[in-house]
């Protein structure tokens, strides 16, 4: 396949070893006398084997195993925690050089397309025959350490932004993640949507997005890989033309109206919902892709017919998905998930419409796994008490 990708303008000067592609580490090299291919050789035990410690790197020389500890080569993130849901949903707790702490969620696919964080379709797709060997796991990552946001249902973002992850911290939740797997197990799929919002660490993102892309790491499709927003409009636009619509997008919407969007999501202040559907129009999908629509539903805020009807105006003539979530619980808030009828209710009257929609049963919600539900840790509460 033919990849479109541009090389974003400005791709954001590495800030660790860990994260340089191959031709960042030749002036190094260079400097250390080393030979070029040297770089490819570093970029595979790190990006394809994830492996960050030197000294275990055999192909190289010990001199330069030596320097690359000396020069603070070393693992972005440890496993400090582990809960496995009842529906085989896994949450690592991940502890970054600093102490601070994130969480990414493992998610198994299943047989049953109504637990799916995605329709399979797409994936089958793009996935040949193999699937039935190996079991596909989505795996949700965090991108900053809490969130600016503010949006109301949603806990990641109740302490503030505490940081930025770098590139480096983001792509290796995914080689923690790797030890954690069964033989039979395989990540075939990434969602930005754990803790932060992807587009306000665009710089970071976009290089994670790259790294896990490289043919020598680990040649993951950019198709693969699902930025999740809540409408950030200049960012969409530049996504759209750095990755040339490859990267899947997915938009945050819970509301068609601004003045319930606004009290929701703040940020919709700054973009008001028309605006962020004009930019959803702008991106290049190919023509069996689709942009997918999150729609929170919360009981008596945007659960009614009416709000079912502005949604699918607001939404005509563009090519969605839209997966309803039945609101999570989470601390600190009295907003709830509508009683069964309502959502049922509200699903009957999109697809009556003629939308494409996904009713999404909360995954891993028993070990606080679900959309909204990630923290960082004791970190929320630490900061609530
Ligand atoms: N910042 C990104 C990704 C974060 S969360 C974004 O806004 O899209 C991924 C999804 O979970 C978003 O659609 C978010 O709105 C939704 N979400 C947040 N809290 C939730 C909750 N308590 N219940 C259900 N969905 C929630």
């Amino acid at each position: 396949m033919q990849c479109s990708v541009q090389w974003p303008q400005k791709l954001s000067e590495p800030q660790s070893l860990s994260e340089r592609f191959p031709d960042e580490w030749e002036p190094l090299l260079a400097e250390l006398q080393e030979p070029r291919y040297r770089s490819v050789q570093i970029f595979r035990w790190i990006h394809k084997r994830g492996l960050f410690n030197s000294a275990e790197m055999t192909d190289l020389p010990l001199s330069l195993r030596e320097e690359l500890l000396k020069r603070g080569l070393s693992a972005p993130t440890a496993i400090v925690g582990r809960r496995i849901s009842s529906d085989k949903t896994r949450k690592l707790l991940l502890e970054m050089n600093d102490r601070r702490r994130v969480e990414t969620v493992l998610i198994p696919h299943t047989s049953s397309p109504q637990s799916e964080l995605f329709s399979l379709s797409q994936e089958d797709e793009l996935d040949g025959n193999d699937s039935r060997d190996s079991r596909r796991v989505t795996q949700c990552l965090s991108c900053q350490v809490g969130c600016a946001m503010g949006c109301r249902f949603c806990a990641s973002g109740k302490v503030g932004l505490i940081r930025q992850m770098t590139a480096a911290e983001i792509v290796s939740q995914i080689s923690a993640a790797q030890g954690e797997l069964k033989e039979t197990e395989r990540i075939s799929a990434i969602v930005l949507m754990g803790i932060g919002e992807p587009l306000h660490n665009y710089g970071a993102i976009s290089r994670a997005l790259l790294l896990l892309s490289h043919p020598d790491g680990q040649a993951m499709s950019l198709r693969r890989m699902t930025v999740s927003t809540c409408g950030l409009v200049p960012e969409i636009d530049r996504l759209a033309k750095d990755f040339g619509g490859e990267v899947q997008l997915a938009v945050s919407i819970h509301s068609a109206d601004d003045a319930v969007r606004s009290d929701l999501m703040p940020i919709n202040r700054k973009y008001p919902v028309r605006e962020v559907v004009e930019a959803m129009r702008r991106y290049p999908t190919g023509t069996h892709e689709r942009i997918t629509v999150e729609y929170t539903l919360i009981r008596r805020i945007n659960d009614s017919e009416n709000d079912a009807r502005r949604l699918v105006k607001l939404l005509r003539g563009v090519p969605v998905k839209v997966n309803l979530i039945p609101m999570n619980p989470i601390e600190c808030t009295q907003l709830e998930a509508p009683p069964e009828a309502a959502v049922d209710a509200f699903y009957n009257h999109l697809r009556g419409a003629g939308m494409m929609v996904f009713l999404r049963r909360p995954r891993g919600d028993d070990i606080a796994a679900a959309c909204g539900q990630l923290a960082l840790g004791g970190e929320l509460r630490r900061n609530l008490a």
